[in-house]
C-alpha cells in the first residue's frame, strides 16, 4: 500500500548508499548492530554520519529520505551490501569466511579489472544450518534512523538470489532451495521493519531484469528470471498489506561501476517486473537513457514508477534542466501521480565523494522543482540553494 509516497504527486529520493564522511572509521564488522551500540565511540560515530547523511538530504530537500547504508562497512565496492546478511544471520558459521568461488553468481572480472577485486571481497561465513533471521535487527536499524529526521525513512535491503550465489553451504541441497531459506527468513525480518512503522521498504536488485534477457545457466536452469519472480514475490509476501514496497532495479553499482559492458536492457524483464507484489519499482535511466520510458510505461501499471535522473557512475553534476528534461521524458508516457524521481543508484559503496553525492541531490530537487513549476504543483524548500545564504558578499 501507498505510504512513504501517498497523496505526493513527483516526490524526489535517492536509492540508499551514501559516501561515507571521513572521519567515520568504525566499522561493524560481524558484530550485531545493537551490540556495536554499546561501545561509545562506535554509536557516536554511527549516530553523527547517521545525523549528517539526513540532513544533507533535507537541507537538499528530498521527500523520502534513506539512512545512507549507515550499517555499512568501510570495504571493498560496499561488499557488506552483500555480506551484512550472512554475517548477522542463523545458520552461519561463526569465524573462518569463505571466498566465493570462480563464477558463482555468473559474474567473472578477469585479474587487472577493477570488480576483480569486489570479486576477491565476496568472502562470507559458510551455511552450516538452517538459516533464520537470527540479529540482522533491520527494524532497530531503521527505528535509529527515522527518529533522527521527521521525512519518511526509506529502509533497504539486498534480494537474497545474491546472497545466496555467493555462499559456500554444507546445509542446504542446492542453491534454489539456499535461495528460499534465505528469503523466507528475510520475508520474517521485514514483516519486524513494517511492524515497526516504517514507511517504505526497498529491495535492492532482484535478478528478474538481469535473467530475463540473459542467456540461460545450462549449469542450473532453475536459476531463471520466472523463479527470481516467485523469489521476490516470496520476500515480500504479506508486506503490501502492511506497508509501502518499493523493488529497485540497475545495471550495476559496486565502486561506481557497471556489470556489463554493453548497453542492458530492461525490455524482456518488464513483463515479470509488472508481476512483482510491489507499489513502486525503479529504473536506472539516466546513466542508460530514456529510450525504453515509453515500454517502461506500458508495461508497468498500477504501481508507481521511479526514474533515476541522477547517475551514480560519475563525478560531472547533473544541471537542473538535465534532471528537468529526463522527468520530461518521463512524463510523456507515466503520468506525474505515478511518477518518482530518484537517483539511478546508491551513491557510496566506494563511489564519489560526499560533496559530489550532495550536489547531485541538490540537482535532482532543483530539477524536480523546475517541471512542478511547470505543471502547478507545489516546489520542495531546497536551503542548499538559497542565494540569500551565500557567504559570498554582493559586489
Ligand atoms: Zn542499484
Amino acid at each position: 500500500m501507498l505510504n512513504a509516497t501517498a497523496g505526493k504527486t513527483l516526490p524526489t529520493t535517492i536509492i540508499g548508499s551514501l559516501p561515507r564522511p571521513s572521519w567515520y572509521t568504525e566499522n561493524l564488522g560481524s558484530r550485531s548492530f545493537l551490540d556495536a551500540m554499546v561501545d561509545i565511540a562506535f554509536r557516536e560515530q554511527y549516530e553523527d554520519a547517521l545525523a549528517v547523511y539526513l540532513r544533507d538530504q533535507e537541507i537538499a530537500g528530498l521527500d523520502i529520505v534513506t539512512d545512507g547504508d549507515c550499517r555499512f562497512d568501510h570495504d571493498v565496492g560496499g561488499q557488506s551490501w552483500t555480506r551484512y546478511p550472512p554475517q548477522h544471520m542463523d545458520g552461519f558459521e561463526k569465524g573462518s569466511p569463505k571466498l566465493a568461488p570462480t563464477g558463482a553468481g555468473g559474474i567473472r572480472f578477469p585479474r587487472g579489472h577493477i570488480l576483480h577485486d569486489y570479486l576477491e571481497a565476496r568472502v562470507m561465513p559458510k551455511v552450516i544450518g538452517p538459516i533464520g533471521p537470527g540479529e540482522l535487527q533491520y527494524a532497530e536499524i531503521w527505528k535509529a534512523a527515522q527518529r533522527l529526521t521527521s521525512r519518511p525513512v526509506k529502509f533497504g535491503t539486498v534480494t537474497p538470489e545474491l546472497v545466496a550465489v555467493a555462499l559456500q553451504d554444507d546445509y542446504y541441497p542446492d542453491v534454489p532451495s539456499r535461495i528460499m531459506a534465505l528469503s523466507e527468513a528475510l520475508n520474517e525480518e521485514l514483516h519486524r521493519v513494517a511492524d515497526a512503522g516504517c514507511p517504505a521498504i526497498q529491495m535492492e536488485e532482484p535478478q528478474i531484469h538481469m535473467l530475463a534477457g540473459a542467456a540461460r545457466n545450462m549449469a542450473n536452469p532453475a536459476l531463471n528470471a520466472e523463479f527470481m519472480l516467485d523469489v521476490f514475490n516470496n520476500t515480500v509476501k504479506g508486506l503490501t498489506a502492511k506497508t509501502e514496497v518499493w523493488c529497485h532495479t540497475c545495471w550495476g553499482n559496486p565502486s561506481a561501476q557497471r556489470m556489463f559492458a554493453q548497453k542492458q536492457s530492461y525490455l524482456p524483464g518488464l513483463e515479470l517486473l509488472n508481476q512483482t507484489d510491489v507499489d513502486v519499482i525503479t529504473f536506472e535511466t539516466r546513466s542508460s537513457g530514456t529510450d525504453e520510458l515509453k515500454a517502461i510505461g506500458e508495461t508497468i501499471t498500477n504501481k508507481k514508477i521511479a526514474i533515476g535522473v541522477i547517475d551514480h557512475h560519475t563525478l560531472q553534476v547533473e544541471s537542473p534542466e538535465e534532471v528537468a528534461e529526463t522527468a520530461r521524458a518521463a512524463l510523456e508516457h507515466i503520468p506525474a501521480e505515478r511518477l518518482i524521481l530518484c537517483s539511478d543508484c546508491g551513491m557510496g559503496r566506494e563511489g564519489m565523494s560526499r560533496r559530489h553525492a550532495f550536489y547531485k541531490i541538490v540537482s535532482l530537487v532543483l530539477g524536480a522543482n523546475i517541471v512542478r513549476r511547470e505543471l502547478g504543483l507545489p516546489e520542495a524548500s531546497c536551503i542548499a540553494a538559497d542565494a540569500s545564504l551565500s557567504l559570498i558578499p554582493s559586489a
